[in-house]
């Protein structure tokens, strides 16, 4: 095979269309450099991830097609689930050398910030849930917040008078200086290790520098990203530094940037990393680091000043709890909606009844109308009344059993509910992250995190190999919402870090996925799987699955079959099919079930570069 045909691979089943901007790379102009030349020493040689111990590997050089086997793995002492394999190893390695979960995230956190750049980073923010083995539940939050100098009239607005909805012009929320949040996970990794982990940050910060010296190999999910952002790349330089190959390379190649199976080093991010393991946040929030990041957000339209990033802190929050068949299920308070709408969307069916949903069958057609019902009513909830400043009573009312019993009435089994209230969010993302580290005592860490769409908003301070977010495209460009740009300190998120307990308070499971408001219904399915239907981690994570929000839109994964969704269509359904049989928009979870017999279990999504590893 010659290497052009390597680059122009479509990687994944269901993402055909990724790799059409590679096809046309040769006629495109050749990418202006910012003012350094990429300091990623090139090198060509190509690899896959390979398990030392196993010989697994992460997917087949030659195709590029992911390996769908092989992702769970389960232990008596602790497991890891992550973006990367080479995340969940560094997770791993560092509670074998007597770290704690926290210890292990932290790590998890850095890694992914390297090798899975395109999903999340120290450009990004998240949540963190967690679960002592005392039984002490926090959740931190370093999610970004809006720069101070950002009000309503940040971005201009339009409306379509034809469908009422309002616009960005020009898409400025989504990318560009003005589409950035103060980044939160440096604050939060910081926060979370001084407060509950057992060494320094400078070790968590470690192996991510080791990834960024001694390189990695590109993985698929990462490789078809690169391939589709390549008008990105063109258009901001200081991106362009940190990916394209040098200029004899892509002679050579016939192509410019890195792709999967290159082996990579990012000697740039090394050196942000090197100023987080010295000075601690300091090292990312003033000096330097924040020079450039202003420098980088403002060249692009944006308003930083030294304060958005001196004063940004993360904070430790009540985690929303709810009830479902006796089990506790603790997640993510505002400003993310996302643990509320679980919990709402659990009570709403354990009020329906949850006999009938087992009776009915996984994904049989009753059981999908039911859940496809009860998320429609739920998102046009979220869309009414959720915003990050929601007050606690409004919150606490969506919540309810009783209003839940009142919702779940609506539900009928011969036809399809129409929501009053269209969802802003209703497209699912690809991006984002989540991880999860659990052991044997039962300590548990959860983590989503993000840097929102892939690649941010292709911003990245010049010369620091990292992209920064954009977040602020998670505010509603409605400017009636609650949710509005200018209204609340965080734009409103559904990411949900998820610890489900067992009755008596042991732990059950840990959960989280990316993908945008679908968040929230991948990881209720999965809950649904584990403790309705009794599967295993692994097994719960590679079920089909479907979405639904206020557009009445039913999505679905096609390994369901075509008669499923030919009865579904006939109760009234309005159907999407997903791109394939397993199409990451519908969620990449991440997650450790606690075994009766006592063993951990962490399961990893086939559906991108995820890996479980467990001791
Ligand atoms: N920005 C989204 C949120 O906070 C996450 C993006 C995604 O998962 O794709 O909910």
């Amino acid at each position: 095979m010659s290497k052009k045909d390597i680059s122009r691979r479509s990687f994944l089943k269901g993402t055909a269309a990724a790799g059409a901007s590679l096809a046309a790379a040769s006629l495109l102009p050749r990418i202006t450099m910012a003012e350094d030349e990429p300091t990623s020493e090139f090198k060509w040689e190509r690899g896959v991830f390979t398990d030392e111990e196993t010989g697994w590997q992460l997917c087949d050089l030659e195709t590029g097609e992911l390996n769908l086997e092989g992702r769970g793995a389960n232990g008596a002492n602790a497991a890891v689930a992550a973006g990367t394999p080479w995340a969940a190893k560094a997770g791993l390695d560092v509670l074998k050398k007597g770290g704690n979960a926290v210890d292990a995230a932290a790590a998890v956190a850095f890694a992914i910030s390297v090798t899975e750049p395109q999903a999340s980073g120290i450009g990004g923010g998240g949540f963190m849930t967690m679960r002592a083995a005392d039984g002490t539940i926090n959740f931190i939050n370093f999610r970004e917040c809006a720069p101070e100098l950002c009000d309503q009239s940040f971005w201009p607005v339009v409306q379509d008078p034809e469908t009422g909805r309002y616009s960005v012009v020009g898409g400025a929320n989504g990318k560009g200086g003005r589409a950035i949040g103060v980044p939160g996970t440096v604050a939060g990794m910081a926060y979370a290790v001084e407060k509950f982990g057992s060494l320094p940050l400078a070790d968590a910060v470690q192996p991510a520098i080791d990834l960024c010296e001694n390189g990695f190999y590109i993985g698929p999910t990462t490789g078809v990203s690169l391939e589709s952002a390549y008008t990105n790349i063109v258009a901001y330089p200081e991106f362009a530094s940190i990916y394209t190959l040098p200029e004899e390379a892509a002679d050579e190649l016939g192509r410019f940037t890195y792709f999967t199976g290159d082996l990579f080093k990012n000697t740039q991010q090394a050196k942000a990393l090197k100023l987080i393991q010295e000075q601690g946040r300091d090292g990312f929030y003033k000096g330097e680091l924040q020079d450039a990041m202003i420098k980088a957000s403002n060249k692009y339209g944006g308003v930083f000043q030294p304060k958005d990033f001196e004063e940004y802190e993360a904070d430790l929050r009540e985690p929303v709890q709810g009830t479902f068949m006796g089990k506790t299920v603790i997640s993510s308070p505002l400003p993310s909606s996302g643990g509320t709408c679980i919990i709402q969307l659990l009570n709403v069916l354990e009020a329906f009844g949850v006999d009938k949903l087992k009776e009915y069958g996984h994904n049989s057609v009753e059981y999908i109308h039911v859940l496809s019902e009860a998320m429609k009513l739920v998102y046009s909830d979220r869309s009414k009344y959720l915003a990050a400043n929601t007050e606690d009573a409004l919150v606490k009312a969506l919540m309810d059993k009783e209003y839940a019993k009142y919702l779940a009435s609506l539900i009928k089994m011969d036809s399809c509910l129409t929501p009053e209230a269209h969802d802003p969010f209703q497209y699912e993302h690809q991006d984002t992250t989540s991880f999860a580290v659990a052991d044997k005592d039962g300590n548990i860490v959860c983590v989503t995190f993000t840097i929102n769409g892939y690649f941010g908003s292709y911003v990245a301070p010049d010369g620091y190999g990292f992209l920064l977010n954009n977040e602020m495209a998670d505010y509603d460009s409605n400017p009636n919402s609650p949710n509005a740009i200018g209204k609340a300190k965080y734009p409103l998120s559904s990411m949900s870090p998820t610890i489900v307990l067992n009755e008596d308070g042991s732990p059950f499971l840990a959960i989280g996925s990316p993908g945008g408001a679908t968040i929230i219904v991948a990881v209720l399915q999965i809950i649904l799987d584990t403790v309705l239907f009794g599967m295993d981690m692994q097994e719960a994570v590679e079920q089909p699955r479907i979405a639904d929000n206020a557009s009445a839109n039913l999505r679905y994964e096609t390994r369901i079959p075509q008669e499923t969704i030919d009865a579904l269509v006939a109760l009234g359904h309005k159907v999407t099919p997903y791109s394939g049989d397993w199409d990451r928009s519908s969620g990449s979870c991440q997650g450790v079930l606690y075994a009766a017999d006592g063993t951990l279990h962490g399961g990893a999504d086939p559906r991108r570069d995820n890996k479980a590893f467990a001791f």
